[in-house]
């Protein structure tokens, strides 16, 4: 148990840390007196000071040190720049930066790959060489996607990773905890400094039986999250136990993590098992296998009697397959119910397109278990009757099904095969099989379908399923089929039931992994330049936001009073936008052109206040900034939902804004707020929201108290007269810091001074 063990092939000095994670974990267990869950045992595993340390699950702040970061290529332009604005030399954990995003799908996987190395050639160079110089490894386009790829090279149970990107819980399938972040927080660990994390509450899902037949894991999640809703998680890691955690592969345990991002969790983890230890023998892992095996009791395990917040109780004896949407993950129908509703509900019936693979079901067992599908499919001389898309979630993935057959069987059925990147799932999709505006359904095997988030058409009603049931919708062309009960009609006119999907979990050929599309750093990174253009407009260097003036501030106009959902897609669009993700000038160009003004029903049309004339929200903010006028917004219940992109609050931040005033705050963003010195605050009576009118100007009292616990008040001039609000905050004593600086890094580049 005191070898030193690698956490993986790739880096010579990375080195899995057990011994000291066990050390902590006992002083804790001691500390607290009561058994631990296993998702608190990494996390108090990884405390800066085990002995020191408040812990209140629910109440706390933790301050942890993680063993690594991942960036995808999106997110990490900005956690980059950030990082070289604090002007340190290089990195102080591994860290991983993966091109995924950037890569639009058009004909296919080749010519969309070239197109988009031309295209991004400046981001892509940007980012090979700052890695190169700040001794990150760097995954080119091609790679894969950074979930996929963190699951087969770096993600080994027990371990704590953050990731600037919101399915980073991916890798809880091989038992480690992984939280999205937004970028300031991987700049945070890159620099050495503790991440902070609200302690979590521990949400228990004790899985029995086995699942059979049509149900794969994919449906354990599509159930939770009809369960749940999509913020019963928030605040919550998710830990799964019970003996069905043994009965699926590792991979699959990967999609239901994943997913569970969709329930607003801080992340989901199973424990370590046999199907972890075999993924890592698959994986060329095994002395990680081995090493992790020696410590699966005391730490990579739950203790025994250990209690969870809430426990929700799944018999996958009895779970059938889900298919959840259309416009939000969390609406969750049985396929068995699905005709009924669909005809019901008015949604489009026929299936337009079933697009398999992303990051969350892209495995081997994934792809073999939907080539099944078609294979029996064709054999009754069938072909798909939508359009079909496959997504491999990695090289290794795409090599392996090429050497193995499944993807000439999906190119035959008349599937096109994309790029080893998002694409489709991030809205990179030139889409051209309707016009914008059309209402249609399609059908993938991704996690989220926000109204507009595949292909910018707010009249496509996206559905999230298992892989095997979006095959069968393809097959089938309509999304009224149940496979488990309707018959198709065979080339020979005979009608026929699909045979339910089979296939191997790992290849047994082991993996191909393809081209090599890994860049380690070099050994020399003095030589190494990092060019970023002044007249660039995909790249800006950063400069520092001005600290508060430590004045109350008063009569700020409301630039919008967001209805209903306001997920970060809403807040800051990705699709055509994410090409501006290093570019904060240009990207806040976006800045909640998605939300609707409560006081028209409008998206992107809002009123200045004191011109009276109607504009975009980004020119409405520019307006007020450039007049020196601060302003706020005010929205809903789980305001920032969605993604951990802090560009949903450099921009506000960039444009002016001062507060954010919301009924309730997803995690992710809140944080990325305060990060940004700006102020998430919530309306300690939630019917004040209701009571403000967009044409108010509000003031906000008690900053020079400003501490945690304690309440501000928002005073509204309205025209029936002036009345007041107490507004609640979760800010603790150093983001109060960061608040006064201006930012999280201006407080960071004063300490280095
Ligand atoms: Fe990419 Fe979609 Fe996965 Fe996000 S959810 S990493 S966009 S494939």
């Amino acid at each position: 148990r005191d070898s030193q063990v690698k956490q993986n092939l790739l880096e010579d000095k990375s080195f899995i840390n057990y011994k000291q994670n066990l050390e902590y974990v006992d002083i804790v267990r001691q500390r607290l007196g009561r058994p631990l869950t296993y998702a608190e045992k990494i996390l108090y595993g990884h405390l800066e000071d085990p002995h020191g340390q408040e812990i209140e699950r629910g109440v706390s702040y933790l301050k942890l040190n993680p063993d690594r970061v991942a960036c995808q290529d999106a997110t990490a332009q900005m956690a980059i720049l950030q990082f070289m604005s604090a002007g340190l030399p290089e990195v102080a954990k591994p860290v991983t930066v993966h091109c995924d995003h950037l890569i639009q799908a058009q004909v296919g996987g080749e010519k969309d790959l070239a197109r988009a190395c031309d295209l991004n050639k400046e981001v892509y160079d940007f980012l090979a060489t700052a890695t190169a110089k700040y001794n990150m490894g760097f995954w080119k386009p091609g790679s894969g996607i950074i979930h996929q790829i963190v699951l087969e090279n770096y993600a080994f149970p027990g371990a704590l990773l953050i990731g600037t990107d919101s399915h980073t819980p991916n890798a809880g399938g091989l038992g480690q905890l992984a939280i999205g972040v937004g970028g300031a927080d991987a700049v945070d660990v890159m620099s050495n400094l503790a991440w902070e994390l609200k302690a979590p509450k521990i949400l228990g899902v004790k899985l029995t039986g086995r699942m059979s037949g049509w149900t794969s894991p994919k449906d354990i999640i599509l159930k939770l999250a009809g369960i749940t809703t999509v913020k019963g998680g928030t605040g919550k890691i998710v830990e799964y136990f019970g003996d069905g955690v043994d009965t699926f592969s590792a991979t699959g345990m990967g999609t239901i993590c994943n997913m569970g991002a969709e329930i607003g969790a801080t992340t989901s983890v199973f424990p370590f098992n046999k199907s972890m230890v075999e993924y890592l023998n698959a994986t060329n892992r095994h002395q990680v296998a081995e090493f992790a095996q020696l410590y699966k009791k005391d730490l990579l395990s739950a203790d025994e009697g250990a209690e969870y917040d809430e426990v929700i109780e799944i018999d996958l004896n009895k779970l059938e397959p889900y298919v959840n949407g259309p416009f939000t993950p969390d609406l969750a129908t049985p396929i068995s119910k699905l005709k009924e509703v669909a005809v019901e509900k008015n949604w489009p019936l026929e299936v337009k397109v079933g697009l398999i693979g992303s990051c969350t079901n892209s495995s081997y067992e994934d792809m073999s278990r939907s080539a099944s599908i078609i294979k029996d499919a064709a054999a009754h001389g069938l072909k798909a009757k939508s359009l079909f898309t496959v997504t491999p979630g990695s090289e290794q993935i795409r090599a392996t099904i090429a050497r193995d057959g499944q993807l000439d069987t999906f190119t035959e059925f008349g599937g096109i095969v994309l790029a080893n990147a998002c694409g489709p799932c991030i809205g990179q999709w030139d889409r051209r099989d309707i016009k914008k505006g059309e209402k249609n359904t399609i059908v993938s095997s991704y996690n989220r379908n926000f109204t507009s988030r595949n292909d910018g058409n707010p009249e496509t009603h996206s559905f999230v399923a298992s892989p095997e049931l979006v095959t069968a919708f393809a097959i089938a062309g309509d999304l009224r089929f149940n496979p488990m009960t309707d018959k198709l009609k065979g080339k020979d006119g005979k009608e026929f039931l699909l045979q339910p999907p089979t296939g191997e979990g790992l290849p047994s050929g082991g993996y191909d992994p393809g081209e090599n599309t890994y860049q380690a750093p070099p050994k020399d990174r003095n030589q190494v330049e990092v060019k970023v253009s002044p007249t660039s407009d995909r790249l800006q260097l950063l400069s520092a936001f001005k600290p508060w003036d430590g004045k109350d501030p008063q009569n700020m106009p409301i630039l919008i009073k967001s209805l209903g959902k306001t997920t970060t897609d809403h807040i800051s669009m990705a699709g055509p936008w994410l090409k501006y993700r290093g570019h904060l000038e240009n990207i806040s160009n976006n800045y909640m052109i998605g939300a609707i003004n409560a006081e028209n029903k409008k998206a992107n049309c809002v009123k200045n206040h004191y011109t009276g004339e109607y504009s975009g929200v980004p020119e409405t903010a520019r307006a007020y900034r450039d007049q020196g006028i601060k302003w706020v917004v005010i929205g809903g219940e789980n305001f920032g939902e969605g993604s951990s992109r802090e560009h949903a609050a450099l921009e506000p931040r960039y444009l002016g804004g001062f507060a954010i005033i919301t009924r309730s705050f997803a995690r992710i963003h809140e944080t990325n707020l305060k990060k940004q010195g700006l102020l998430p605050l919530t309306f300690h009576e939630p019917a004040a929201y209701d009571k403000i009118n967009p044409e108010d100007t509000v003031d906000i009292i008690g900053l020079s108290e400003f501490a945690p616990g304690k309440p501000l008040t928002l005073r509204i001039h309205s025209s029936s007269g002036t009345w007041e609000t107490p507004l609640d905050h979760t800010f603790n004593k150093e983001q109060i810091e960061w608040f006064k600086a201006g930012s999280a890094l201006n407080k960071l580049a004063a300490a280095k001074k």
